[in-house]
């Protein structure tokens, strides 16, 4: 399952392997700070890493798909 809709804009922006759409998956790699989560995910395709940051709340929304499909 692809996360890309969870990616910083800026980092969707740039290209994959051969011109096409990153793969965005979630890492085992989640830190909580006192309002915020930031969740690092990591193209499946071409290694590029991306951290994104959250509300708890919107972290609530999909902590279980990332625990789902996140992996070290
Ligand atoms: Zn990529």
């Amino acid at each position: 399952m692809k996360f890309n809709h969870l990616i910083e804009k800026h980092d969707l922006r740039t290209k994959c392997i051969e011109d096409k759409e990153h793969y965005f998956v979630p890492t085992s790699q989640v830190e909580a700070t006192l309002d915020h989560v930031s969740v690092r995910f990591r193209c499946k395709k071409c290694g590029m890493l991306s951290t994104t940051f959250m509300t708890r709340e919107d972290y609530k929304t999909h902590q279980n798909l990332i625990e789902k499909f996140g992996s070290a």
